[in-house]
Formats: structure tokens, sequence, C-alpha cells
């Protein structure tokens, strides 16, 4: 009884403050993982990941936390070497949340410095807080580009709020993946969870045959 006495206070204190915004970020958020695990996983030295390598940079470009001085340059010339590291940076962090999903303790995953300033918007009516990075020097703006891409996966995986345990890394493909429900999963997709099946049932049989 005093479990449900709690529950239902907890209830009611999430109901007092609600924000409109939540569905909609939510919904958002769900089709920025969908494609930073989608570039993650791709092969960016095929035109099939081109799409989505403009769709990553675009976001990243127009990120409000990356300094205004440093969102005046081309990127043109080093496009390729740049994609690379920022998609390794991406691996490198996801692969630390799968292999640390067992949280043993309390673990520091990265951090990002720079500065919070807090700010009345008078358009919409509300605070406003932004953050923002320390401006780099010119040349150096793929490291700025790498903490725009840390930040993103944070201010994704905060405003999804689910557990790390989600996340996971397909044995048979190697890909990175998230859980869309609760249930724990081990491969990527239905298609690598049925051909691991066949391959384990086709060793059985031919352990049988010898
Ligand atoms: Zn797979």
């Amino acid at each position: 009884m005093n479990v449900n006495r709690i529950n239902m206070m907890s209830e009611n204190s999430v109901r007092y403050w609600t924000s409109k915004k939540s569905k909609a970020v939510v919904e958002e958020r769900r089709v920025e993982l969908d494609l930073l695990i989608d570039f993650a996983n791709a092969d960016i030295t095929t035109v099939a990941g081109q799409h989505l390598q403009t769709r990553v940079l675009d976001h990243l470009h127009r990120h409000p936390a990356l300094h205004p001085h440093n969102r005046d340059w081309k990127l043109d010339d080093q496009l390729t070497t740049m994609l690379g590291s920022l998609q390794q940076r991406l691996r490198s962090r996801i692969a630390s949340i799968v292999e640390n999903k067992q949280m043993l303790g309390e673990m520091r995953m990265w951090q990002i410095s720079g500065s919070v300033s807090f700010r009345l918007n008078p358009i919409e009516n509300r605070f406003h807080e932004r953050f923002q990075l320390r401006k780099v020097k010119r040349g150096n703006e793929i490291n700025a580009l790498k903490k725009i891409m840390d930040l993103w996966l944070i201010e994704i995986i905060r405003d999804l709020d689910f557990s790390p345990r989600r996340f996971g890394q397909c044995p048979r493909c190697d890909g990175f993946f998230y859980s869309p429900t609760a249930k724990e999963r081990v491969y990527c997709s239905t298609r690598c969870g049925g051909a691991a099946r066949q391959e384990k049932f086709r060793e059985e049989r031919r352990a049988e045959d010898h």
C-alpha cells in the first residue's frame, strides 16, 4: 500500500510540471538517434552514404553550441578525412557505452568544456539556456565538430531517457544498434539474428554428421 502511495505521489509531481515540447522532442530525437546509428555503421567511402553524411554535417554545423567564429569555413577539401574522424569518434563513444553497459559502478563517459549562458527570450516568452564551446583556431575546426558530435549524442540520450543497456553491437555484422523497446537485443536485426541461427543449426548438423 505504501508503495502505491509513493507511485501516486511521484506521478502527481510529474504532472505538475509538464512541457508541451516533450512529445515532439522525443520523436525528433528518435529520428536523430537513427541517423547517428546509421552514420556510425555506414561505409562512408560509398556514394550511398552521402545523403546520410550531409544530414549529419548539416546538423553539426547548425548546432547552437558551435562558436560563431567556427561556423564560417568550407570543408570541401578535407571532407572525406573529416567524415572519417567524425565517424570514428561516434563509433568509439557508442562502443564505450556498449562495453560498459553492465554498469558495475558509476562511470564517467566523456566530458565537454564550454560555457552556459542563461537568457530571457521575449519572442518565445521563455527562459533560454545556451551552452557554447570555446573558439578553436583556424584549421582545428574538426576538433570543435567532434565535440559537437559528443554533445549531440548526450542531448539525444538525455531527451530519450532510456537505459544504457538498450545500446548494442551486433556479433554478426559488428553494426551498432539500439533497442526501441526495453527488451534487450543481441543482434541488430531479424536478418542477422536469423542468419546466426541458421549458421548455428548448420554447424550442429555438421557436428552430428561426423
Ligand atoms: Zn547485424
